[in-house]
């Protein structure tokens, strides 16, 4: 059982990649001749029917193990708590392997809390139908999965019924349509594997696109710009904004300038939320934040003159 675990959370990743509606993801597992990992509980409800408005998300003294994380170490997530009110930016910052990523895959489900509980819009996720939930989600990653298939087939997996003037629209509001009517065949051009091959700005802009399409009351952003350049990361930024605008967006960001305007940052370490606040506010604690915000401002002026006095050859 525990070693089917991974792939079939790595399906369910990809079903959220695409941001498929529910009908092609139950379709996925169907073809596979497969059960999602996670059962719905008898009665479970859809997230339309939860009691709290649509879009918050709430965490509850949540701890969380890896299914085959060895006996006797500290959990993963040692209890976490915290509220995303509907349309708000809440981020989280900590240094790599402290859990933000797991935070971020436990608000829809795709692992199971090994304690407490995760509200979805006031409901128990475990009372909640497993569709309905992906459904309500939308995600961009570092890793954008593209079918070889055309460019307008990719983006039609967010939204089956989409006319192209739909499609176009999303992709002038993530930057990305002018690049794509800038190949030879626009919109038809085959991408993915032995395809034409989009940067991974291009397909995080797809990714966006897709969100724009499926327009779900809540969006995940996990280190969305941390491998671009940063001409492409600030492009990638703004359609990103535009993308979280009206939804609840948790965010988890390598570079604390794409967090600076969040609603609310918490600081994670070791599992756990050592802080929590606005940008200003943490600065002033002079805590774990103020450091890694020191440290990237010294990094980036090593950068600066890096830049300014190229090395010689
Ligand atoms: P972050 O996103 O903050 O870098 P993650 O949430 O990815 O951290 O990981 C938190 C901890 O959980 C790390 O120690 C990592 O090694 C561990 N971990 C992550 N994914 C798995 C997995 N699939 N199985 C077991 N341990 C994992
Ligand atoms: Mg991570």
């Amino acid at each position: 059982q525990a070693r089917l675990l991974q792939p079939l959370m790595g399906l369910m990743r990809v079903a959220l990649d695409l941001q498929t509606s529910s009908a092609i993801f139950a379709r996925i597992f169907e073809y596979l001749d497969l059960h999602p990992m996670i059962e719905d509980a008898p009665g479970a409800i859809t997230v339309s029917k939860a009691p709290g408005p649509l879009g918050q998300i709430a965490f509850e003294d949540v701890v969380f193990r890896y299914p085959d994380a060895a006996e006797g170490v500290r959990p993963t997530l040692g209890g976490i708590s915290f509220t995303a009110e509907p349309g708000q930016h809440v981020a989280f910052v900590g240094p790599s392997g402290a859990g933000k990523t797991t935070v971020l895959y436990l608000a829809p489900r795709l692992y199971e809390a090994s304690g407490g509980s995760v509200l979805f819009a006031g409901e128990d996720v475990r009372r909640l139908t497993q569709e309905s939930i992906i459904d309500a989600v939308g995600i961009v990653s570092q890793e954008t999965y593209l079918f070889h298939a055309t460019i307008r087939e990719n983006l039609r997996y967010a939204k089956p019924e989409a006319t192209d003037a739909e499609i176009e629209a999303a992709c002038v509001a993530a930057n990305i349509h002018h690049i794509i009517t800038s190949f030879e065949d626009g919109y038809d051009t085959v991408v993915g594997e032995r395809g034409y091959r989009l940067s991974g700005g291009e397909k995080q802009r797809i990714a966006i696109a897709r969100v724009l399409l499926k327009d779900p009351p809540v969006l995940l952003l996990d280190e969305a710009t941390s491998a671009l350049d940063t001409v492409s990361e600030r492009v990638v930024q703004e359609a990103l904004e535009t993308a979280s605008h009206g939804r609840t967006t948790l965010s988890i960001a390598h570079r604390l300038s794409t967090v600076i305007g969040a609603d609310v940052i918490h600081v994670i370490e070791a599992g756990r939320i050592v802080e929590s606040g606005t940008h200003s506010e943490l600065l002033a604690l002079g805590g774990l934040y103020s450091e890694l915000a020191a440290e990237q401002l010294a990094a980036s002026k090593i950068l600066e003159v890096e830049e300014a006095q190229p090395r010689a050859a």
